[in-house]
Order: C-alpha cells, then sequence, then structure tokens
C-alpha cells in the first residue's frame, strides 16, 4: 500500500537489531486517517470472506482493529496478556514469545468471545518472526473458529515469520513488506 510505504519512509526510524520505530504514526501516536485507508484496503483484500470477527493482541494491534472492524462491520476481539496462569478454564490461552520484549507471555480469550460459528480476521501491526500470529492462530483454533484470513500493517520479509504462516496454508495480506534496511533507510519489497 503506497501511502503506507510513503509514510514508513518519512517517519520512520531504523534502529538496532532489526527494529523500526513507527510510534509517532502507528502504535504510540496513532494517524486514524492512516488506519482508515489501511481499513479500506484489509476489506477490500478480503471482500470476499465470510468475516464475523476481528481478532489482535493488545496493546498496538487494537488501535488498527477497531478502526479496520468499522468496514466490516464486526466487532473486535483482544487476546490479553495475562499475568498470571488462569486455571478456571473459561478462556483459552497459548504462550508467546515477544520480539520487542524478549520474553514469554501467556495471551487469553475468554470463550465467551470466540466460538466454532465465528470466521475471524487476524489483525495486527507487525508481523516479525510470526510468533504473535502463531500465538493468535492456535487461539482461533482451540475454540473450533475458522481464520478467515489474516491482515498485517508491516511485515518484515528478512524474518520468516511470513513464510511460517503462508506455509500453513493462510492467507496473509501485508500492506507493507520490509524486504531490507539498508543505511538507515527501508527497502520495501515489490508487491
Ligand atoms: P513476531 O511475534 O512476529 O516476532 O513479532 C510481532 C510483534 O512484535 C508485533 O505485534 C509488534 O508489536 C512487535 N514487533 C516486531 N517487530 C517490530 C518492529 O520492528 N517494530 C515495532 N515497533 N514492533 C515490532
Amino acid at each position: 500500500m503506497r501511502l503506507l510505504e510513503e509514510r514508513i519512509l518519512k517517519d520512520g526510524i531504523v534502529k538496532e537489531g532489526g527494529v523500526l520505530k513507527v510510534d509517532s504514526f502507528l502504535n504510540h501516536q496513532m494517524d486514524i486517517e492512516l488506519f482508515n485507508e489501511m481499513g479500506k484496503e484489509f476489506k477490500r483484500l478480503f471482500s470476499d470472506a465470510p468475516i464475523n470477527k476481528i481478532l489482535t493482541i493488545e496493546a498496538s494491534g487494537i488501535g488498527i482493529a477497531c478502526v479496520v472492524a468499522q468496514y466490516f462491520h464486526v466487532p473486535v476481539v483482544f487476546a490479553k496478556k495475562a499475568q498470571s496462569i488462569n486455571i478456571d478454564g473459561d478462556v483459552y490461552q497459548t504462550k508467546i514469545q515477544s520480539f520487542t520484549h524478549k520474553r514469554v507471555y501467556d495471551v487469553i480469550v475468554s470463550r465467551k468471545y470466540l466460538s466454532p460459528e465465528d470466521h475471524v480476521l487476524i489483525i495486527d501491526d507487525f508481523l516479525a518472526n510470526g510468533c504473535a500470529l502463531e500465538g493468535l492462530v492456535d487461539l482461533v483454533h482451540s475454540s473450533g473458529a475458522t481464520v478467515e484470513g489474516i491482515g498485517i500493517a508491516v511485515e518484515k520479509g528478512f524474518q520468516h515469520g511470513g513464510d511460517l504462516i503462508r506455509s500453513k496454508g493462510l492467507r496473509l495480506e501485508s500492506l507493507a513488506i520490509i524486504d531490507r534496511f539498508e543505511n538507515g533507510t527501508v527497502v520495501f519489497k515489490e508487491q
């Protein structure tokens, strides 16, 4: 998506360790007009899928997911990072290794909000090694619901989460795919 790529080139900051900071427009301060354009694009890309729910993960996926949901007219559920393991059995639970925080989280969704009738679009801001997405897919599968697709704002193509997710036969659409960082700037993969 040209608009997002241009914004990354203008305002994204390449940091040590293969990290791109986009917190002036994507995941700290948020540009809602840009999110609206992203929402329209995801709606176009997944217009044929019978999506009735959007799933994301706290915290930085929530803003994008809420704007995207307005184009699909469906509710958003976000997976919560739990402080302790829930033993009540009223939640679906998985573990996610955080790329940015280098730790493992227990992540939960209430059984009330995912069920076998659901057709889910998973939305997140970044795709790096794919751990966050694997966890979200695992939660959907635990509930018996169907993953209709995955929509990502920024995929780092030089990490291998995208390959991993696509190799599972899941439908993944990323609005901007970074091929590499070169002299502190971002080079996108041709789409
Ligand atoms: P993964 O689980 O695919 O390795 O990483 C995905 C998660 O890590 C995303 O939800 C995002 O919050 C965070 N993340 C991964 N790479 C980056 C990055 O380069 N910049 C930022 N801002 N977040 C990232």
